[in-house]
């Protein structure tokens, strides 16, 4: 059978899109009132899908334009059959309809005039590969509203000391500040998950945001760190810091990476040099 939906008939979705469509207008009306669209916003909707937010975004957008004035708003979708759908529904002057990946999407040229919103309903099975993409542009983004697994946005925000802090965690907490808004249960979707979701709000942190001399080494400590998350630190980063850095960092060398602030990896970054150990050389991050 042709994998190709027929335009009249409803759409199946597809799993290696990670298509789960919301359907409970209570949660959706509930998660664009938390994101508060105005029309003189860049708006960018990741994954559209059968523009369940879509809908809801534009008619609140539409409720503070000026009189007889609509509202538009971009979306990215990879899904060529929900693309056409989108642009059988709505005019180009309403929805900016770009069928691309958002993985390799260029974001900058919509932020010429203004900073970005960007929104979604991620595809969970590439939400984290997304996430670090949307790192490129953080100087480009006003704020970002997704709903993700429920799992992947308490490891997000998961503070120093918590279990489920990881390099996630480090890595965005670094560049903007996270804060997990309000859970969506499974039958909130159609198909039904299999998991929890939740809506998380990452804000940049702008000027506040502590700068690592280098990105480069920062990202490769963490990720060598939390590679091996059971070892204390002093195992973990033999490759990069001695005993002497330590002393003067101020740092336990006892401690675990879980352990550790966004301030303390800045501190360790900058002060670690790269050491021929036993154990070879440091190792590049993952990607
Ligand atoms: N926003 C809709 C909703 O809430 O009902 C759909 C959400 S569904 C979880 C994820 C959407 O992202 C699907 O429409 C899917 O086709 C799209 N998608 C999946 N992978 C994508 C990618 N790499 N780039 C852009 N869109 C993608």
């Amino acid at each position: 059978m042709s994998e190709i939906d027929r335009p009249d008939a409803p759409h199946r979705a597809r799993k290696r899109f990670g298509q789960n469509f919301l359907v409970d207008r209570h949660y959706i009306e509930r998660i664009v009132e938390s994101i508060d669209p105005r029309p003189e916003q860049r708006i960018v909707e990741i994954g559209p899908g059968q523009a369940a937010l879509t809908r809801e975004l534009l008619t609140a957008m539409d409720a503070h334009a000026a009189k007889g004035r609509a509202a538009s708003l971009d979306v990215i979708e990879i899904d060529r059959d929900l693309v056409a759908r989108l642009r059988a529904e709505f005019p180009p002057e309403r929805l900016r309809v770009h069928e691309a990946d958002a993985l390799s999407f260029d974001f900058a040229p919509l932020a010429a005039s203004a900073k970005l919103r960007v929104v979604g309903n991620l595809p969970y099975n590439i939400s984290t590969p997304i996430l670090f993409r949307l790192c490129e542009f953080e100087d480009r983004i006003a704020d970002m509203t997704f709903m993700l697994q429920r799992e992947v946005v308490d490891r997000m925000a998961a503070r120093e000391g918590d279990a489920e802090r990881g390099r996630l965690s480090v890595m965005l907490q670094y560049r903007y500040r996270v804060a997990k808004c309000f859970d969506v249960p499974p039958g909130a979707f159609r198909p039904i998950p299999a998991v929890d979701s939740s809506i998380v709000r990452l804000t940049p942190l702008g000027s506040e945001r502590l700068r690592p001399m280098s990105e480069t080494r920062f990202a490769q400590i963490v990720t060598a760190a939390f590679t091996q998350r059971r070892k204390m630190i002093r195992k973990s980063l033999a490759a990069w810091v001695d005993a002497d850095t330590w002393a003067t960092l101020g740092i336990e060398p006892t401690a675990r990476a879980e352990d550790l602030s966004v301030a303390q990896w800045v501190a360790i970054s900058d002060g670690a040099r790269p050491r021929s150990t036993a154990h070879g050389s440091p190792k590049a991050p993952a990607a």
